[in-house]
């Protein structure tokens, strides 16, 4: 459903003595991801993975090469509309992503935006704090509670329902649990997976955590705008010397997997 071929990204900008730079963020990146996959994009900062989220939202293109989403390119602004109402994002800080007063206007506004009649829209509130366990949300005075009245996890996921009120096939998230407390976070997480498994929607997962997608079906490792590795979780995270070149961690079982090996433990 997606593919990205050859693409570059640079960032043009220039400094305080007006002189002109550019800083590359991807280079030559080529992959491509099928419907219903959950894909875990993994790098450390600076790696290029928001560049990534947002040429795959059609917010910024390729300097060269192309990036397709159900065969529509990215540039074509005649698509943009499919396109992003296709692929949905969901950033790092909730706060960021509230826009309403109350939790049902704020799921509101995206169906509002693409002119839903007013009962389809109705059923696609409800649907859609469901699908985030947050239904108490879409009943009686629970309509009218402030966002800000919600914990943090609950806050993420009302940004996901806000999505999933737009009917999206996939769901791009960079790095959606970083300011979250643990609880928070898991939350959110058992969520995303709930969205896969349950209802098919593709996943983009961007983290700087392996342990967050030890479960996906492939990952894609991004070190200083290249794409490193792709492949399943087991091959990738037993590759030590990878991960720690592009500085990253292995996740703790695949670490003590190693270690143990080391010292001629055998396991199963
Ligand atoms: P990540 O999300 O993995 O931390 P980014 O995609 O945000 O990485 O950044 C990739 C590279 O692009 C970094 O070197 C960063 O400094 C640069 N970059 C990102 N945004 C901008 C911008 N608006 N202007 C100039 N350079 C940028
Ligand atoms: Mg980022």
């Amino acid at each position: 459903m997606i593919r990205v071929e050859n693409v570059n990204y640079s960032y043009g900008y220039t400094d305080e003595e007006g002189k002109p730079h550019e800083s590359v963020a991807l280079k030559n990146v080529s992959f491509h991801i099928k419907k219903g996959e959950f894909v875990g994009v993994l790098g450390s900062n600076g790696s290029g993975k928001s560049t990534l989220s947002r040429l795959l939202n059609a917010l910024i293109f390729p300097n060269e090469g192309r990036v397709l989403v159900n065969g529509m390119d990215t540039r074509e602004s005649e698509s943009w509309f499919d396109i992003r109402s296709t692929c949905g994002l969901v950033f790092q800080n909730p706060d960021n992503q509230i826009i309403a007063s109350t939790v049902w206007e704020d799921v509101a506004e995206g169906p509002q935006n693409l002119g839903v009649p007013r009962d389809e829209m109705i059923v696609r509130i409800k649907d859609s704090l469901k699908k985030v366990s947050m239904e108490k949300f879409s009943e009686g005075e629970y309509r009218d509670t402030s966002p800000l009245f919600l914990s943090g996890g609950q806050k993420q996921r009302l940004a996901i329902a806000g999505v999933l009120a737009m009917n999206p096939e996939c769901i791009i998230f960079d790095e959606p649990t970083s300011m979250l407390d643990p609880k928070g976070r898991k939350e959110v997480l058992s969520t995303i997976r709930e969205l896969n498994h349950k209802y098919n929607i593709t996943i983009i997962y961007i983290t700087h955590f392996p342990e967050e997608v030890l479960d996906a079906d492939k990952i894609l490792v991004f070190n200083k705008g290249n794409l490193i590795s792709e492949g399943e979780p087991k091959g990738i995270f037993s590759d030590e010397e990878m991960l720690k070149n592009c500085g990253l961690r292995q996740p703790f079982e695949y670490e003590l997997k190693g270690f143990l090996e080391k010292e001629g433990v055998e396991l199963p």
